[in-house]
């Protein structure tokens, strides 16, 4: 038998290059590699990159320097591989650059590279396939692409235009991950309500039944597997509202990911944001109304061109009226290639972009803190991530793994990576709550 050619695998970016590199590992897992932990001694390193602001591309850069110092064969993939001059530039001596996607590309170099070892054994797959998330979560990926068109963004030039998967393909992934184990499926796209709109929501069979390709079928579908289903990148628009009642009857968790970005609606117009002209805080009450311990969380840019004081400000009334559970922000970057660089708008000077990104998170601060003060004294269910005999960390339904708060658990008995328990809580801090296992 031939020793198995080991590639080291480095993954970066957000949890959709996360889906991508997990498909290439199952994919080299499937025909005989090893995967191994060190660049030094692996017969090749790939480097799935992420190229989305220009600090995520000089990370990219990095770890591909990093990988030539210590191995010498790389081969680069994921969204810099969009853009191979860029690469080549910094590093001349990869050994090849295959785009987003690309799986099979990915895997053509590879077979140059290192082709596979012939060992049928070797050949074996755990059922679930390879995953770079702990057992007990996984994403899935329902589409690709996007068709929006949001200004400081160069996704879709990277990725292409919306491609949804059919629902019963969905769910077959999603009923796998449920039988290997996993407690909680993290939902995740570019743009999740816009699901099938590109094959006009395209019925599938599923058991004994056609599903359609459409987020609220799909979301009742997920919702019978028994297992947490948390719902990210999804815009207000009208039909959102179909889904909250399935929250309130506790089929999928009442927790909602909107990268909502602004709210003044010039800013909003200019960074061409789909759904820009809802009333997005009438909206969140609204569904409120339906489920009233919706949890949710978004992210924010401030700084973007020609966004005023006025436009600011009005930003920070829409957090005191929302008072939305989480929030990120960043400070407006001006990617290459985007364009909201050729807007024609007054660039906001760093100095000032700074002092709003402060001034933005103070103000979340309070009120994500008063948020979560509210569940002091309640009992919650709680999903375990970590656990140390007695002491264990987990998160509530109202929390994402890696972006959100956790839950510190201090119990009786010992408790399990992937258990759900009900913890009691008695305090919370600026980000997390404390408590006690009953
Ligand atoms: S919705 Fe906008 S920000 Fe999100 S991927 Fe599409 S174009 Fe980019």
């Amino acid at each position: 038998m031939t020793a198995a050619p080991r590639i080291s695998f480095v993954s970066l970016g957000c949890p959709k290059a996360l889906v991508d590199s997990e498909r290439i590992l199952t994919r080299l897992r499937a025909e005989g590699y090893e995967i191994s932990r060190k660049h030094d001694g692996a017969d090749l390193v790939v480097v799935n990159t992420c190229g989305f602001l220009d600090s995520a591309r000089d990370e990219s850069l990095n770890a591909i320097g990093t990988a030539l110092k210590e191995n010498g064969k790389v081969i680069v993939t994921g969204c810099m591989g969009a853009t191979p001059e860029l690469i080549r530039e910094k590093h001349p001596n990869v050994f090849a650059i295959t785009g987003p996607q690309a799986y099979e590309s990915v895997m053509e170099a590879v077979h140059e590279a290192a082709p596979p070892a012939h060992d049928p054994f070797t050949d074996l797959l755990p059922p679930q396939g390879v995953k770079l998330t702990p057992r007990h979560y996984a994403y899935l990926k329902i589409s690709e692409g996007c068709n929006n068109r949001c200004t400081f963004c160069i996704i879709p030039d990277l990725r292409g235009d919306l491609v949804s998967r059919p629902a019963a393909d969905v769910l077959r992934e999603a009923e796998k991950l449920a039988a290997a184990g996993v407690k909680e499926l993290l939902v995740i796209s570019q743009d999740t309500s816009a699901y099938g709109v590109d094959i006009r929501y395209a019925s599938s069979p599923w058991k004994d039944r056609e599903v359609r390709a459409k987020f609220l079928d799909l979301s009742q579908e997920l919702g019978e597997l028994g297992i947490w289903v948390r719902m990210h990148y999804v815009y207000p628009y009208p039909h959102v509202a179909d889904v909250i009642p399935l929250m309130a009857e506790g089929k999928i968790l009442p927790y909602l990911d909107i990268p909502f970005q602004h709210a003044s609606p010039q800013v909003l117009k200019n960074m061409r944001r789909p759904a820009h002209g809802e009333k997005t805080l009438e909206r969140i009450r609204s569904w409120r109304d339906i489920c009233p311990d919706l949890a949710i969380r978004s992210t924010f840019i401030v700084g973007f061109p020609g966004e005023t004081e006025d436009d600011f400000e009005m930003l920070l009334d829409w957090l005191d009226e929302a008072r939305i559970d989480r929030a990120g922000c960043f400070k407006y970057e001006p990617v290459k290639g985007a364009r909201s660089n050729d807007l024609g708008l007054e660039q906001v000077p760093d100095e000032i972009k700074e002092a709003r990104w402060h001034r933005f998170m103070q103000r979340q601060q309070k009120i994500s803190a008063a948020q979560l003060q509210k569940k002091v004294g309640k009992r919650l269910p709680v999903i375990i991530d970590e656990a140390n005999g007695t002491v264990a960390k987990g998160r509530t339904k109202y929390d994402a793994p890696e972006i959100d708060g956790s839950v510190h658990i201090q119990s009786r008995r010992p408790l399990r990576v992937g258990d759900i328990v009900t913890v009691k809580v008695d305090r919370a801090d600026a980000y997390d709550l404390h408590g006690m296992a009953v």
